[in-house]
């Protein structure tokens, strides 16, 4: 099948005993069961459900839908991609292991990882994913993960995940891929050799601004230690939000085809553009396309705030993918959690306006940009 028909039609066929077109939401805590003999079928594993914390249809779905999508196993929704990512990392390593994670991670992450993972127990070396030296001389005897994202945020610089998993598989660690701003509509990290991948479904895979979500993906044995966390940790996530995360799913391939030929359209229309010093958009992330999300750098001389001002329809929003244009300030949002001399020394700057091209006219979307940097942010 190719990716549009795969898209639309996952899960593969099964049995099923419903008759609904359109899965029904299992808006239940529990399940129930004739009587004990019957619960006993659960524990035997002749029974998928018993207790929607370690487990549901609806979640089970939208795992089980991006795993097939990522080409992986199995796949674990949570409530987050936050959540998904601890899972993911929790899957891999323990209080006493060290993990290696690049320098250009996705705020939250970043927190997550220098802060709230050290609580666990678990030591995090950041480095320069580009520098194949620093990376091998961050490894030590208890290193288990090494972490990166596929599209990187908000410079989007492509990683070489290849160039990754044969530094990983050297040293017998993992390598965990973030590939929320990719997709598997652009980038498959398992075919790469990535072991887990991690999704905030929050984004691209909801699509639509209306549901937080997360998925991890990887091999059987590793979403089995996921799946386990997430459910002991309570960060499962609700039916109806998991139905939506399908729902939105399922038009993934559709709408990044058309937003990344919107952000195609618009890097190229803004990159000789009067106010603006550079385009950040990547050249060659995949043979679809190179993702939907273009970061802009204004010249010094421009007022940021007051550009933010003249954006018309062009929605401002702390996150991006959804179906309409929206722009955020990457220093007071994602990248907020930094301190200010990373920031400076990954080339975050003041100046810098990341834009997630939605699904609107190219023609429109254009101008709403050129409009707002004609308007001089007066
Ligand atoms: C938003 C985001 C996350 C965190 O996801 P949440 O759903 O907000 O928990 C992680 N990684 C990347 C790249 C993101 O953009």
């Amino acid at each position: 099948m190719h990716f549009h028909t795969q898209n639309v039609h996952f899960p593969a066929k099964e049995k099923a005993k419903e008759i609904s077109k359109t899965k029904p939401i299992y808006q239940t805590s529990a399940f129930t069961f004739s009587d004990f003999d019957d619960m006993e079928q659960y524990f035997n594993g002749d029974k998928s459900y018993l207790y929607t914390r370690m487990g549901n249809p609806n979640s089970d779905d939208l795992g089980r839908g991006t795993a097939e999508l990522e080409g992986g196993e199995a796949g674990v929704a949570s409530a987050s991609g936050l959540s998904a990512i601890l899972a993911g990392v929790l899957a891999c390593a323990k209080s006493g292991d060290h993990i290696i994670a690049t320098q250009d991670l996705y705020g939250g992450t970043w927190s997550l990882f220098s802060s709230d993972l050290q609580d666990f127990g678990i030591e995090v070396s950041f480095v320069n994913m580009e520098d194949r030296a620093e990376i091998e001389g961050a490894v030590k005897e208890n290193t288990k993960l090494l972490y990166s994202e596929s599209i990187t945020n908000p410079l989007l610089r492509v990683e070489d995940i290849e160039g990754l998993a044969q530094i990983a598989s050297s040293f017998n660690i993992k390598l965990m891929i973030d590939n929320t701003f990719a997709t598997p509509y652009l980038i498959r990290p398992h075919e790469l050799g990535a072991d887990i991948v991690a999704h905030s479904a929050t984004k691209y895979i909801g699509g639509h601004s209306d549901v937080t979500a997360g998925v991890v993906t990887g091999s059987a044995e590793l979403m089995q230690k996921a799946k386990a966390k997430v459910s002991m940790l309570g960060s499962n996530i609700g039916p109806f939000d998991a139905w939506l995360g399908v729902r939105g799913l399922k038009t993934l391939s559709l709408r990044m085809e058309k937003q990344c030929a919107n952000a195609k359209a618009l890097a190229k229309a803004l990159g000789g553009a009067a106010g603006v010093k550079k385009v950040f958009y990547p050249s060659a992330a995949s043979a679809r396309g190179n993702g939907a999300v273009v970061t802009i750098e204004l010249e010094d001389d421009r007022d940021v705030m007051a550009f933010s001002k003249h954006l018309d329809w062009v929605k401002v929003v702390p996150t991006l993918a959804g179906l309409e244009t929206s722009v955020t300030y990457p220093v007071a949002t994602s990248h907020r959690p930094l301190p200010e001399e990373t920031r400076e020394m990954l080339g975050v700057t003041k100046q810098m306006i990341r834009i997630s091209v939605g699904i609107e006219d190219e023609r429109d979307i254009i101008e709403v940009f050129e409009q707002a940097l004609k308007s001089r942010g007066e």
